[in-house]
């Protein structure tokens, strides 16, 4: 057990957005506390290929703050005086049929309006970028100059720098629900013991729809399995990240319940990482270790398709596959800003997550303060039944 502790701010969760919050709260001078079921990074962004991407963004709030996010990101490194491996490089988001290809113009034609650096691509210009990718199966691409961090590095210097500052992260630590009086969250109730708050941050991931429910809040935040690997070091193969257009279209081909949607990219190190088979989960499978180990038998579809796009590279040896589950919404704007409970904030199911943390911390840290600058109403339309 832990001694009662006291914090102005009980942070839920060490993934990306309880580390960026725990850094701007601690920061602001908030006494904080971080608890993590287990350990910091455990859930979606230890599984996650740190891309920081801003052509998938939707146009509007998420896109307004993705660009601040990027803004933000571009002097992070320094900020937090440690190595993220930030790295400029560009993303390709490929169209294989004219459909999509229709499709993803418009889509694309919508961003440039709004200010972004989209190029639009057709035939041999596509595999001038990127030598390796079969032109056959190529009608077009949209490519912006991007850029890839480490989420282990972000995540940990988020955590150093908030620990540094007196924020207490306590890992293997659930929380388990909450006491509720009058309207507001008095003390979060963990496998360590209760600690009371002053405000409660919920960034739990695919775990935030359950640990909601014990305020009687149904927030339609759903989540999917997400299947990746990565290969042996081989160098920066790729110039790019690439990504299908499918994989934004609401329907992604599959077989059997599993949808498959290429896409890689070359980590720092020079490793592949190659994703992504996704399956709609379901909030009881959290609870079985058995769903967070990889899928032996769709890890052949995502070879397959390396083998179809990238047939130079199918030789690499694979050496670990996981499986997390990722948050994601309807309507693919995340949950940012107080629900429920007057004292209740609620930072989940983000589409473009790298690209959102550290200004989705700032926001979190100046909610809690008392006054943001930006207006988050985009986020809130009647999305949520507030059931006490
Ligand atoms: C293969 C793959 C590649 C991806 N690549 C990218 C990419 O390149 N760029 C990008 O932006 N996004 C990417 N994503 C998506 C991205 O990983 C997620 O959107 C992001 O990590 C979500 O961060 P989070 O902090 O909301 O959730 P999480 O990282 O899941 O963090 C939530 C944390 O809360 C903890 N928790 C839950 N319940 C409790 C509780 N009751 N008590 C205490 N702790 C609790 C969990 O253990 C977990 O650590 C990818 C996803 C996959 C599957």
């Amino acid at each position: 057990m832990v001694e009662k502790l006291l914090a102005d701010v009980v942070i839920i969760g060490g993934g990306y957005f309880g580390a960026a919050a725990a850094y701007h709260l601690a920061t602001k001078g908030f006494k904080t506390v971080l608890v993590e079921q287990g350990e910091v990074a455990g859930g979606a962004s230890g599984g996650n290929f740190g891309r920081v991407q801003l052509q998938d963004a939707e146009p509007g709030l998420s896109l307004e703050l993705s660009l601040a996010g990027w803004q933000r990101l571009l002097r992070l490194q320094e900020e937090l005086d440690i190595d993220i491996e930030f790295r400029r490089s560009g993303s390709l988001i490929v169209a294989t049929n004219h459909q999509e290809w229709t499709e993803l113009q418009e889509e694309q034609q919508k961003k440039i309006k709004a200010g972004l650096n989209i190029e639009l691509l057709e035939g041999r210009e596509v595999t001038r970028r990127e030598p390796l990718l079969n032109g056959e199966l190529v009608v077009g691409a949209s490519y912006s100059l991007e850029a890839q961090l480490n989420p282990f590095k972000l995540i940990y210097a988020f955590l150093n720098k908030a620990a540094a500052q007196g924020c207490e992260v306590l890992e293997n630590t659930p929380a388990l629900g909450f006491e509720v009086a009058n309207g507001k969250i008095k003390e979060v109730i963990t496998s360590r013991g209760k600690i009371a708050a002053g405000t409660v941050v919920v960034a739990a991931g695919a775990w935030t729809r359950t640990l909601v429910k014990a305020v009687g809040l149904d927030l339609p935040i759903d989540f999917i399995w997400g299947e990746a690997l990565v290969t042996e070091k081989a160098g920066p193969l790729l110039r790019n990240y690439f990504s299908l257009a499918s994989f934004f279209a609401s329907e992604q081909s599959g077989a059997d319940g599993y949808q498959v949607s290429l896409c890689c990219t070359c980590s720092t190190a020079g490793n592949l990482l190659v994703g992504e088979t996704m399956t709609a989960g379901s909030p009881g499978e959290l609870a079985d270790e058995a769903g967070y180990r990889s899928r032996q038998e769709n890890l052949p579809f995502l070879v397959q398709e390396l083998a179809r796009f990238f047939p130079a590279l199918v030789s690499l040896k694979a050496i670990r596959s996981w499986r997390v589950p990722v948050a994601c919404t309807r309507d693919h704007r995340p949950y940012l800003g107080f629900w429920g409970p007057e004292n209740m904030l609620v930072a989940a199911g983000f589409k473009s997550s790298a690209i959102m943390t550290p200004i989705a911390g700032e926001i979190i840290a100046e909610l809690v303060a008392g006054s943001c600058r930006f207006d988050l109403s985009e986020f809130k339309e009647a999305r949520a039944r507030w059931a006490n």
